[in-house]
This record gives structure tokens, C-alpha cells and sequence, in this order.
């Protein structure tokens, strides 16, 4: 991606609480060029089955990659919002826990997946996803993220794990 659609991810100090400065995506979904360029660079990076977006911002990029690869849709979701049996894994934040779920019979075993997020930070989400395809019995290719937070150093809980970032800062 070029030094514009850097341009176009904005910082936002103290959001969502103070000490944290987050980049916000919104301004580059909403540039024409800048997104189809996203989602063309993605979708050429791995070949998979199944993409998978994890909510929310990830589904934004995840279905389109999804649509231009001719790949499955899977959803990782907040528990509670996924309607059939699923698998679900927790994960620690700075603050509290989360966890996440996908359903059961989302893959089919042995399918190539391609886990797509907005900002890869600690890792601990794409970390808690890998670990849920991996025990639907799916492989993981790798995790695409539109942008890497590389000071909070998140690769390092994805070992083994290809992990390739459009843009680094
Ligand atoms: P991690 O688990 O610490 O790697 O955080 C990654 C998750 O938090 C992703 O699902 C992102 O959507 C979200 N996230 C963390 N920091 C930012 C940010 O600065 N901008 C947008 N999303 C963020």
C-alpha cells in the first residue's frame, strides 16, 4: 500500500479509553480507490477456501477478500451471536477477558483458511482465532491484517503462523 492510504488511516488519541491512540480505518473504507486496492492486495496474498473475518471490522474486509478470492465467508464472533452449536475460546485483554466463537461445522476438514482483521495488536485475538479453526479441524494458511501494530510486538503469539500486514507502523 502507498504512503496516501497511510494518509487516509486517522489517529485518534484517547479512544477508547485515555492512553490509547487508535487508528481509525474509517476514512480509507471510505475512499473508492483506497479500498478496492485493500481488498485486491489481500485477496492476492494466500490461497484459501475460507476466509474468515473476525467481528466487527474484520468482516468489512474478510467479505469482499472473501467474494474476490471465490472463497467461503466464515464469521468470528463476540459469544452469544452466532445461532448454532459453536466453539468458543477466551482470550485475555489489557482489561478483563474476551471471548469468541465460531460455529462447529464452519469448515470442512482440511480447508485453507485465511484469518483477515483490521489491526493486528497484541495478537490476542488473531492468536484466540488461529487456536478455533485449528480445532474445527481447518488449516490456517496465515492472517492478513490491513495494519500492524508492530511495537506491541502481536506476531509473537503466532507462532508458525504466516502473518502478512499491508501496512506496518
Ligand atoms: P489485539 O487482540 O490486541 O491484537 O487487538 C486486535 C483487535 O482489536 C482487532 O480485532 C482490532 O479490530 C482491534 N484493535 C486494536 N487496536 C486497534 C486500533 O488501533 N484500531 C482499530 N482496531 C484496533
Amino acid at each position: 500500500m502507498n504512503e496516501r492510504t497511510l494518509d487516509l488511516i486517522r489517529d485518534v488519541q484517547d479512544y477508547p479509553q485515555p492512553g490509547v491512540l487508535f487508528k481509525d480505518i474509517t476514512p480509507l473504507l471510505g475512499d473508492p480507490d483506497g479500498f478496492a486496492a485493500m481488498v485486491d492486495e489481500i485477496a492476492g496474498l494466500f490461497e484459501a477456501d475460507k476466509i474468515v473475518g473476525i467481528e466487527a471490522r474484520g468482516f468489512i474486509l474478510a467479505a469482499p477478500v472473501a467474494y474476490k478470492a471465490r472463497a467461503g465467508f466464515v464469521p468470528v464472533r463476540k459469544k452469544g451471536k452466532l445461532p448454532a452449536e459453536t466453539l468458543e475460546e477466551s482470550y485475555d485483554l489489557e482489561y478483563g477477558s474476551a471471548t469468541i466463537e465460531v460455529h462447529r461445522d464452519a469448515f470442512a476438514p482440511g480447508d485453507r483458511v485465511l484469518i483477515v482483521d483490521d489491526v493486528l495488536a497484541t495478537g490476542g485475538t488473531a492468536a484466540a482465532t488461529v487456536e478455533l479453526v485449528r480445532r474445527a479441524g481447518a488449516d490456517v494458511v496465515g492472517v492478513a491484517v490491513l495494519m500492524e501494530l508492530a511495537f506491541l510486538e502481536g506476531r509473537a503469539r503466532l507462532p508458525g503462523v504466516e502473518v502478512r500486514a499491508l501496512l506496518t507502523v
